[in-house]
């Protein structure tokens, strides 16, 4: 008979739900979720902002076993990914093992026992086997540091903490940045304003995408016959997958026609401001993909329309009455939304993680985060990540990699199951390795062609995969005991 595992799951978000729905499969079921929130989703539960959707396709962006039929078009909007991974949850039987309202405080490994002691802010304390970090990578949100911010007499809020009280219709609007949320802000909400303004600290390229309802026939016959969801589902997922792996995940890596391609699309879609003088401003100077594609249909439309008003003066200060720019106007507003997106290496924070010998994380981190095989980390034992550092985030389907990255975690739980140690953790010469590969690696990535953005981290270099999803995927087909420290073998 295997031994049963204790395994703590920290966050209830898509790789969270990943990780119980996929232990329990595997026949473990002596594990608990600690969730900080009332709800599961994660992401999907903290971004409400209006046009919140998915730009990578839905059949792919969802779980291998749980495909949906109920997504009413190709990208979904955020609600719909939100309910999607409620049901998934409940179905699953997944939300009993959620300990909602709890956060993670700290986690120390004792090696006398092999266990992890976890401690919640509550002050409650329990023991573990393994935990798995399911915390999410874009999760805290980046507040500008805008002077005079706080003497604004109207509405301010971050994009992640959108303030459904506070009206917008027939009201003078702006959005602080143009990243993919302040471009799928502006999409939806420049119609509905008195006076919208979007303001742009530095262009970002727009690759257009269309996106086609499913009708209500397919979702009823998918509803009805779940071998055919099933069957639907996988041809779906294969379908986008390839699409992106084949296209995009080539393009950013390496230079080819792929790259080609992408970035031609891009610049005959900016020809769709036909004034030139805004082209000229809207025009980025890095090239496409090197700060995070962002892929919107009827963006330009908004400016080309009068609907949206583009202020690329720099922001002075935020006064009472609105936001003072370089040029010495004043924009009048009732309402600043600031799309200023996340501190994206802040992985696990603030959560203490204290290790083997009393290492902690917040100082094996203090540099850059760096692991293994972008999974687990040297001294941590029985301690695994998911979406953690360089794994193939992007425009990737983040489901497709937390499930490879599941895998491989109930690969190791199941030798301990099976006897083969009491506490594994990878060796530092096997996580050197694997980071001087990244490393010479990257000069290739469009990503280090010359611009700014969240993947790149302290050390100058991106937080990101550089070689293709297949290889991440190779990566982690089997664990390498090799590169790895196991003690406790029976
Ligand atoms: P982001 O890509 O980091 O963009 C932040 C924007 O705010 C940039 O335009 C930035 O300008 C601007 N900004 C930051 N501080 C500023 C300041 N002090 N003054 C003026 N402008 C300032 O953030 P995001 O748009 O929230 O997107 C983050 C990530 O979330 C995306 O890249 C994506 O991975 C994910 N996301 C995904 C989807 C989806 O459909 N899958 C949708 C939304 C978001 P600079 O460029 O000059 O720094």
């Amino acid at each position: 008979m295997p031994r049963q595992p204790r395994v703590a799951i920290i966050g209830a978000g898509m790789s969270g739900i990943c990780t119980a729905a996929k232990l329990r499969q595997a026949g473990m079921t002596d594990f608990v979720i600690y969730e900080k929130t009332g709800e599961v989703g994660g992401t999907w539960r903290e971004n409400t902002y209006p046009g919140l959707s998915c730009d990578v396709p839905s059949r792919y962006y969802s779980y291998t076993f749980a495909p949906n039929p109920d997504w009413t078009r190709v990208f979904s909007p955020g609600p719909e990914i939100h309910a999607y991974l409620r049901r998934v949850a409940r179905e699953l039987e997944i939300v009993p093992h959620v300990r909602f309202n709890t956060e993670v405080a700290e986690a120390e490994w004792l090696a006398d026992r092999s266990v992890w002691r976890l401690g919640t802010k509550d002050g409650e304390e329990r023991e573990f086997d393994f935990i798995v970090s399911a915390a999410g990578v874009l999760h805290h949100p980046r507040t500008p540091d805008i002077p005079g911010l706080d003497e604004f007499a109207g509405a301010a809020f971050h994009s992640a903490r959108w303030d459904h009280s506070v009206p917008l219709d027939g009201k003078r609007v702006a959005v602080i940045g143009n990243g993919s949320t302040g471009v799928q802000i502006t999409t939806a909400l420049a119609p509905r304003c008195a006076s919208y303004k979007m303001f742009s600290r530095t262009p970002q390229w727009v690759m257009p995408i269309a996106n086609p309802r499913y009708s209500r026939l397919s979702r009823a016959l998918l509803r009805r016959f779940p071998a055919l969801n099933r069957a639907w589902g996988r041809v779906g997922y294969k379908f986008w997958q390839q699409v992106f792996e084949k296209s995009f995940c080539q393009a950013v890596i390496r230079p080819g026609w792929q790259r080609r391609l992408l970035t031609a699309i891009c610049r005959l879609h900016l020809l769709r401001l036909r004034d030139p003088e805004l082209r000229r401003r809207m025009r980025p100077a890095d090239q496409p993909m090197c700060k995070r594609m962002i892929f919107a249909s009827g963006f330009y439309s908004k400016f080309a329309r009068g609907q949206a008003e583009l202020v690329d003066s720099p922001i002075e200060r935020v006064t009472e009455r609105g936001i003072l720019t370089a040029d010495g106007t004043l924009h009048e507003l009732d309402v600043i939304a600031l799309a200023t997106g996340f501190h994206a290496h802040a992985y696990l924070q603030p959560i203490e993680l204290v290790g083997q010998d009393g290492l902690r994380l917040s100082k094996v981190w203090s540099d850059e985060p760096r692991g293994y095989r972008t999974v687990a980390l040297p001294g941590f034992p029985n301690f695994f990540l998911l979406l953690g550092p360089h794994s193939p985030i992007g425009n990737q389907s983040l489901f497709m990699i937390t499930e490879t990255q599941v895998d491989y975690a109930l690969r190791w739980i199941d030798r301990w199951r099976r006897g083969e140690f009491t506490a594994a953790a990878p060796r530092e010469d096997a996580a050197e390795t694997f980071n001087a590969e990244l490393r010479t690696a990257y000069p290739s990535t469009i990503w280090t062609s010359g611009c700014d953005s969240w993947y790149i981290g302290k050390d100058g270099l991106p937080a990101l995969w550089p070689f293709t999803p297949q290889a991440h995927r190779d990566m982690l087909a089997t664990p390498r005991p090799t590169e790895w420290h196991l003690t406790g073998a029976a």
